[in-house]
């Protein structure tokens, strides 16, 4: 029998029309806010996906409605295979994009040009050096910043994700809306999340309404637009007067975008999360690799998925250590 499209669609009205992979459990960075300093259980290789598997889990859920898959981690660059990844996934009729770090990002421009990548989120957190070596623990400033431009010059659609964190890198908003004033990318400034090992708190959060007092304090209010926001957005866009760019606000704390979220995860070792803030997860390589149909515990996995944040609804259940450390660390997750 020939299964329907419904599979993705959820018991909240939600219908699952985009797919986010992670590749891979490593990174060549070490964000504070992602990843506990000691790191994090590695899963042994031969749990990880090939890249045949990644086409097939992947091919299952584009002849199910996904339009739409993003390459993430990790750090999705530093997989060896990736070139391959992404030629096999480009054979599939969909919208291919990726989230790097874009340390190694100059080495790929033509293989993401051939494979029709056009849009690239690309995470910095500070424009100063010596901050941005604080929160990645690592030296890599200059090739970022760098390749930034470059992905710009070879006309790639950039956004640049900075996770703000109190006292730490909320002094720079407005270095980062001036950004945007002379080049066309989009600063989307990402409320901190909390996730297992990386010593979230609520005090260290930059909230959405305090993003925009710091805006309204150095901009006169008519220069502040409100964007229209693409259907199925997280983020609320602005711009300002004259400015070629844009910035937003992405607030999974404290205003979530549950109720239009049309995302499905899957990790690296190959388990589906229905949720970013899901402790529960779903082995589809498993099913897989007993040669079992895996379109079964996908629609099993998405009519499971909560109505908000993993069933975590309320910012004092958010706030419970004993509820999101259930979770995977960011960097096992692909955010
Ligand atoms: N390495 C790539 C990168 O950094 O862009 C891709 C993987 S990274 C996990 C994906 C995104 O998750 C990044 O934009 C990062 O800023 C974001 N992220 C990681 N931990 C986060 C947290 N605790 N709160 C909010 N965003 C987070
Ligand atoms: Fe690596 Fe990205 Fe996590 Fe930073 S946010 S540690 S770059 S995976």
């Amino acid at each position: 029998m020939k299964e329907t499209k419904h599979i993705l669609n959820d018991t909240h009205g939600r219908a699952h029309a985009y797919l986010r992979i992670s590749l891979i459990e490593r990174c060549n960075l070490r964000c504070t806010y992602c990843m506990p300093e000691e790191g994090v259980k590695l899963s042994p290789k031969s749990h990880l996906m090939t890249y045949e598997e990644i086409y097939t889990i992947a091919k299952t859920f584009v002849d199910h409605g996904v339009t739409k898959i993003r390459l993430t981690g990790g750090e999705p660059l530093i997989r060896k295979d990736f070139p391959v990844i992404l030629e096999r996934l480009a054979t599939l009729p969909v919208e291919l994009s990726i989230t790097s770090n874009a340390v190694i990002i100059d080495k790929f421009i033509d293989v993401l040009k051939a494979n029709n990548v056009n849009s690239i989120n690309v995470s910095l957190d500070a424009l100063d050096a010596s901050k941005f070596k604080h929160i990645t623990r690592r030296h890599e400033f200059k090739k970022v910043y760098d390749n930034i431009f470059l992905l710009i010059k070879n006309g790639f659609k950039v956004k640049v994700n900075v996770v703000l964190i109190k006292g730490f890198n909320d002094n720079e908003i407005i270095d980062f809306i001036n950004f945007t004033k002379d080049l066309p990318i989009n600063v989307r400034f990402i409320e901190f999340m909390p996730f297992d090992g990386n010593k979230w708190d609520m005090s260290k959060m930059v909230s959405y309404a305090e993003i925009m007092e710091y805006v309204h304090s150095t901009f006169p209010k008519e220069h502040v637009i409100r964007l229209q926001d693409a259907p199925n957005d997280t983020s609320k866009n602005y711009t300002i007067t004259g400015y070629k760019g844009s910035f937003a606000i992405i607030s999974s704390v404290t205003n979530p975008f549950c109720d239009s979220c049309n995302r499905l995860r899957l990790t690296a070792n190959g388990q589906l999360k229905n949720c970013l803030f899901s402790s529960t997860e779903s082995d589809l390589l498993t099913t897989l690799r007993k040669n079992e149909p895996i379109a079964p515990v996908i629609e099993r996995a998405v009519r499971a998925k909560f109505k908000v944040r993993g069933g975590m609804d309320t910012l004092e259940k958010l706030e419970k250590p004993q509820l999101h450390t259930k979770n995977r660390s960011m960097i096992t997750i692909g955010g």
